[in-house]
């Protein structure tokens, strides 16, 4: 793609090249990318006359729309912040991101004008609300809103370095905090790849059907709908996450990129019928997020049969800085357990406690550097000076090692690591021995307090069903896989393991009942 600095001039330019090509459709709905220019334009408009200037706040509470591209690509055009609230959350929380964020105007989703209502009261800040689908008699419908809004090009003069969306991290260690992103970190990967690496494998066409069943709300799901715009193809907007009609989108839409979180590859991939489906229009899965196990990566090549690509990224680089192409996912190397490598227009770094570079093969933690690293995080200046150095490195709370080709493997977050015995296991690594059982459907390996070796190492385990492996059967089958400290000593069956909404395992809820009372050292 062109570079450009903003999201308002890819709009532009995209409705000057390819304007009657859709660029995303939702639920039937089509919308070109000449439409998108002029509702993006109607939007920073209508954001403008309801008092909202450079650098305001709007907070959106929706599953994922058509609608929510046009909030985040109009309030780009006046340079106004798109805030998605985690609607996924409990209604408490969901009201402090709306609170934290200080949007005055909130638009809502039809599924959640019932907790509009009732949190209305509880949002000082909040002075208009729109309702996105109709739905509400007190509150304005957005399309009647928008298309009364004057079409001309806003005149709000924004740039590169402007921020243009507050995303919330998933909230997997502790309270969701507001990273700040610039049009420049949304654009900088797509640009940069297209800049450093021509011969790329990431080699999208405006003929691609871009399937986007991850939630909005994480960067994810918003970054996979930016880069879709920004390669001319059609993004396929699926409201929430639904295991059978990913599989629909996939024979009937078209779809040939996607990605997913390995618990939803994991859902789609244990369908009864994920089989027998037809997969010839899917080229490539982007999968990430959070660690996939050894097993479930097997099945999945096995039954998709297209191409595999790993991302790994989080909030507050923007998503995905490093990959695992395609062609490290051929015959099962040592290479399929390796996260990537640095994508272009990214440094990559592993450092010990003296936040210098560690040699191949040693254990540190990840730091980032990248035009995609966020601006900060909002209102938490000591958390951010915490995580972003003044030479610009990004520590990511990750434990992980770089081989002698560039190649990283994550270990797991620094906070999960288990210390038993004074030897470092990292749950990760674990709980992929734990899942090449063949009873076990999945599982969450937590440290425990434990009077002799100070933490121990337990799996929580849920059984596939029909599967009657003991607790004694998976030790045992553990220990002739892996080193004997990294053994599970004492293994706990559970229903289901507790996520968050993009499916990450909740270890700090699983680990809570064995620790209250007590302090559990962090690194
Ligand atoms: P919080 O920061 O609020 O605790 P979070 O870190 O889960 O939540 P995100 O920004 O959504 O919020 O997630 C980023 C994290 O996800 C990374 O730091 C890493 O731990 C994990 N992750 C992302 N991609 C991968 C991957 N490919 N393999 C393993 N872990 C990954
Ligand atoms: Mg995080």
């Amino acid at each position: 793609p062109e570079i450009l600095p903003t999201l308002a001039d890819v709009v532009r330019a995209q409705a000057r090249d390819r304007a009657g090509m859709v660029a995303y459709e939702f639920e039937g709905r089509q919308t070109t990318f000449a439409e998108l220019d002029d509702n993006t334009n109607r939007v920073a408009n209508g954001l403008v006359t309801l008092g909202l200037g450079k650098g305001g706040r709007i907070a959106y509470i929706g599953k994922n729309s058509d609608v929510y591209f046009e909030l985040l690509m109009g309030a780009g055009k006046a340079g106004v912040v798109m805030t998605p609230v985690n609607w996924r959350l409990a209604p408490p929380e969901s009201a402090f991101i709306i609170n934290d964020c200080m949007a005055p105007v909130l638009f809502v989703g039809p599924e959640f004008v019932d907790l509009a209502r009732k949190i209305q009261g509880d949002l000082p800040h909040v002075r208009t609300i729109l309702t996105t689908e109709g739905g509400a008699a007190e509150w304005p419908d957005y399309v009647a809103w928008r298309d009364a809004q004057s079409s001309a090009a806003p005149a709000t003069p924004v740039g590169r370095d402007d921020v243009v969306i507050q995303l919330y991290t998933s909230g997997t260690t502790g309270k969701p905090k507001g990273a700040m992103l610039s049009h420049g970190n949304l654009l900088h990967m797509v640009q940069a790849e297209d800049r450093d690496n021509p011969a790329s494998w990431n080699d999208w066409s405006d003929g691609d059907v871009a399937l986007l069943a991850m939630p909005c709300f994480h960067i994810g799901g918003t970054q996979w709908g930016v880069n879709s715009l920004c390669f001319g193809a059609k993004g396929l907007v699926a409201r929430e996450f639904d295991p059978g009609k990913v599989l629909d989108y996939f024979e009937q839409a078209g779809v040939s990129r996607i990605f997913m979180a390995p618990a939803a590859l994991q859902i789609v991939v244990r369908l009864p019928r994920a089989a027998q489906a037809d997969y010839s229009r899917l080229k490539t899965i982007f999968y990430g997020a959070s660690p996939i196990p050894a097993a479930l990566l097997r099945e999945c090549i096995d039954t998709f049969g297209c191409e595999f690509v790993q991302v790994y990224g989080m909030t507050e680089t923007t998503g995905s800085v490093v990959a695992l192409p395609p062609a490290d996912h051929l015959e099962g190397g040592a290479r399929m357990r390796a996260a990537g490598k640095a994508m272009p227009g990214v440094e990559l770094m592993v450092r010990g406690g003296d936040g210098k570079p560690l040699p191949a093969g040693e254990i540190g933690e990840v730091a980032i550097r990248s035009g995609a690293n966020m601006v900060g995080y909002w209102n938490l200046p000591e958390a951010t000076a915490r995580t972003v150095d003044s030479d610009g490195w990004l520590a990511t709370g990750d434990a992980g090692y770089l081989d002698e080709d560039g190649y990283l493997f994550i270990q797991d977050r620094i906070k999960d690591m288990i210390i038993s015995g004074g030897e470092n296991v990292y749950p990760a690594e674990v709980e992929s021995v734990v899942c090449d059982h063949p009873d076990v459907a999945e599982t969450a390996v937590i440290g425990v307090p434990d009077d002799k070796w100070g933490e121990s190492v337990k799996a929580v385990v849920v059984l596939r069903p029909g599967g009657e492996a003991t607790a004694d059967d998976i030790i045992a089958f553990t220990r002739t896989r892996i080193a004997g400290y990294k053994t599970p000593k004492s293994i706990d069956f559970i229903d289901a393991l507790p996520r968050n909404p993009s499916g990450k395992i909740l270890r700090r809820e699983l680990r809570a009942p064995y620790w209250e009372g007590r302090d559990r050292q962090v690194n």
